[in-house]
């Protein structure tokens, strides 16, 4: 059967988004400074009559503006939590060095200047506010949810402090994963971290080395140990700093390093990803227990004080959940090929499933996410509305069909699942 075409963006509106683009791309918007891009989305969804809804997530994270939430209301009456869909995504960008000029030429959009254009998330957010005008044009029977986070480029914090409670939607969509249209990100990692402080002590290392305890040799003996790198079952870990010497806080290495004392102090910072919960908590058992030996080795035991600390929590849909299904169904009257895959990054999204709220990351179809250079194609960005306009209808659809599966969870990280697995280049945020 051949699938229903979905409503396209008009002419009118790829000129709008383009000019949004350009607009919110101009103002620059480093994670904990989003200010003026934040009230640049709330003055433009505001004049569409919309209410915006700013959290105090900026002054609990340090930062000078919060999460956005903008409710579109349906005009279907009737049970409101089973009527609405989330969309979501972050105003924050990487940092910049300096001003952003964009550019548009036949096939891209880029900074003119060389540097990151932004468009990592703001092609989504300007697609964002024009659906929401089109919404307010012609309204649909569903509520939308529009949620622009802060911060989301260090470890989701936007997200981590926004009050989900606040939602009416029962599943939803964040777009922000740098890879061609069609990518449905249905599974990402959990991620720990660990900061290993060993303690051992000093002694002179002429005189009397035998009555020193060498942390650094307890640290050596742990990283030497742990495993590093992709691991069966999915995880990976990797030890992204080691440091140590006399100091119990070593700092740059001084032009005269202390080399006669055994030292008593080092320290090793790593992180521990996981595709499920329990994949997850097995690696990080296994690093502590690790760790462990190498200080409590007996011919040269120091004491270990570990910290361990959840930043995220991992999520894994099965093809059956909502939010995969509509997607899925939405790219395919697209004409575009679904590839549902599980990422080695982290997104709003696995906030809001640790929250309870089904939601998948789409590709928006950036490219060199986080670099100088970054780009995006005018089709990759027009092809993000169509999608938004796609899904919306989509929901729209299976409502008014009377099938809508609203009871889907979040289906537990790990159970089994039809999904293919394969693993995409982790990002360097998140
Ligand atoms: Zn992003």
């Amino acid at each position: 059967m051949m699938p229903v075409p979905p409503p396209r963006a008009s002419a009118a509106e790829r000129e709008a988004l383009h000019g949004e683009l350009a607009a919110l791309c101009a103002i620059r918007s480093p994670s904990g400074h989003e200010r003026a891009c934040a009230d640049h989305v709330a003055r433009v969804l505001r004049g569409l009559g919309l209410t915006v809804d700013e959290d105090d997530a900026g002054a609990r994270i340090g930062g000078d503006a919060g999460n956005l939430l903008c409710r579109i209301p349906g005009t279907a009456a009737g049970d409101p939590t089973g009527q609405a869909v989330l969309l979501c995504a972050h105003l924050d960008t990487v940092p910049v060095a300096a001003e952003i000029r964009p550019v548009r030429d036949e096939q891209w959009w880029t900074d003119g200047l060389g540097g990151v254009l932004g468009a990592d998330n703001k092609a989504t957010v300007a697609a964002l506010l024009v659906l929401a005008a089109r919404l307010v044009r012609e309204p649909i029977p569903l509520t939308v949810e529009l949620l622009l986070t802060v911060q989301e480029e260090p470890q989701l914090q936007g997200a981590q402090a926004f009050d989900p409670r606040r939602l009416q939607a029962s599943c939803g969509y964040v777009i922000d994963h740098p890879s061609p249209l069609g990518g449905i990100v249905v599974g990402a990692p959990g991620h720990v971290r660990f900061d290993a402080r060993f303690h051992g002590r000093p002694a002179h290392a002429g005189i009397a080395p035998e009555d020193g305890r060498s942390a650094i040799l307890a640290a050596a003996r742990a990283v030497a140990a742990l495993p590093h790198g992709r691991l069966d079952g999915g995880a990976t870990v990797n030890v992204g700093q080691i440091a140590g010497g006399v100091d119990p806080e070593p700092g740059p290495v001084p032009a005269a390093p202390v080399t006669n004392v055994v030292p008593a102090h080092a320290r090793v910072i790593g992180e521990v990803r996981g595709p499920d919960r329990d994949t997850l908590q097995a690696t990080v058992d296994a690093v502590e227990a690790i760790l462990h030996d190498a200080a409590h080795d007996p011919l040269g035991p120091v004491d270990l004080d570990l910290t361990l600390e959840t930043r995220f929590q991992p999520y894994r849909h099965r093809a059956s959940t909502l939010p995969v299904r509509h997607a899925t169904a939405a790219l395919e009257r697209l004409g575009l090929t679904p590839r549902p895959f599980a990422d080695g990054g982290a997104s709003d999204a696995n906030v809001l499933n640790a929250a309870g709220l089904p939601t998948v990351n789409l590709a928006g179809g950036n490219e060199r996410a986080h670099q100088p250079g970054e780009r995006i194609s005018v089709a990759a960005l027009e092809a993000t509305l169509d999608l938004l306009l796609a899904l919306v209808d989509e929901h729209v659809r299976t409502a008014e069909a009377g099938s809508a599966t609203v009871a889907d969870a979040a289906a537990p990280a790990g159970a089994a699942d039809a999904l293919g697995g394969g693993s995409a280049a982790p990002r360097p945020s998140g």
